[in-house]
């Protein structure tokens, strides 16, 4: 499968400049990547919207 996120924000070392995501972020792009597995996608370009604070809160409450 080939999942390709568009506009991931990114936060940039001060000291190596070297770029990375927060947990926040990376946990979203690992539960998007699991649910297309489970639908079966191969490839797939989507633009990355961030999931908003209360969602998040909604979706820790269900599981
Ligand atoms: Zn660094």
């Amino acid at each position: 499968m080939t999942l390709v996120f568009k506009n991931v924000p990114a936060q940039v070392c001060d000291n190596c400049g070297e770029a990375y995501v927060d947990e926040q972020v990376s946990g979203q792009i690992l539960s998007a990547a699991e649910e297309a597995a489970r639908y079966g996608v191969q490839v797939d370009i989507r633009e990355f919207i961030a999931t908003p604070a209360w969602a998040i809160k909604n979706i820790s409450e269900v599981t």
